[in-house]
């Protein structure tokens, strides 16, 4: 039977690193925010309703979705951002249920879901385990000054506007230590692999 677990931690403690890893051994991997872009792209299932609900002003010349504008609307005020995801989250919540059925039906082992927010929204329910994916605070703000060039302060405003990290540690079913090297977090990623598909 088809495992399901669902994958967090905290903005860059490793998700996408660890994602990846777990595909190479054989799960499969659906990720929430690369499926939120695609039902806000043109064509996409709720693009029309975004632009219905929030005015032509939040699409760009191409027609495609301007982030940036929607992004100052919903930024500052708590009833557009709820409109917002009462659009955005059912068409993302039904895409990941085809994608988790799909994988069920070709018999798939695992099904990794990595949602960045899955303690914060309260959607940790549905899985069968919930992985986080955990470094130190201190290793968040760095990796993410080297990765994006932001400043310390944005870096430490990003960071400290999620549930904290220890929070998030400490609600996990597995935690993968990712503040030590790849090669340690590979090996304790391929130890979750193994238990979660051979304990069936
Ligand atoms: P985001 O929340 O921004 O999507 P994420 O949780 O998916 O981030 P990654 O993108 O996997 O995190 O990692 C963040 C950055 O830290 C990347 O630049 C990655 O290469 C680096 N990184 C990840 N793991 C390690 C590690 N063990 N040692 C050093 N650098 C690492």
């Amino acid at each position: 039977m088809t495992k399901v677990i669902g994958l967090t931690g905290g903005i860059g403690s490793g998700k996408s690193t660890v994602s990846r890893m777990l595909e190479t051994l054989g799960a499969t991997v659906i990720d929430a925010d690369r499926i939120t872009r695609e039902v806000q792209a043109p064509g996409g299932a709720v693009l029309e309703r975004i632009a219905e609900s929030f005015g032509t002003g939040v699409l760009d010349a191409s027609g495609a979705l301007d982030r940036e504008a929607l992004g100052a609307i919903v930024f500052r005020d708590a009833e557009a951002r709820r409109r917002l995801n009462a659009i955005v989250h059912p068409a993302v919540g039904a895409e990941m249920a085809r994608r988790i059925e799909e994988a069920r039906g070709a018999g798939d082992p695992l099904v990794v879901v990595d949602v960045p927010l899955l303690l914060e929204t309260g959607r940790a329910a549905g899985f069968e385990a919930v992985v986080v994916v955990y470094c130190r605070e201190s290793q968040q703000i760095e990796r993410q000054i080297a990765r994006e060039g932001y400043t310390r302060e944005e870096a430490l405003r990003r960071v400290r506007a999620q549930l904290s990290i220890e929070e998030k540690r400490g609600r996990a079913d597995h935690v993968i230590d990712n503040s030590g090297s790849l090669a340690e977090t590979e090996r304790q990623v391929r130890e979750l692999f193994e238990g979660l598909v051979v304990e069936r």
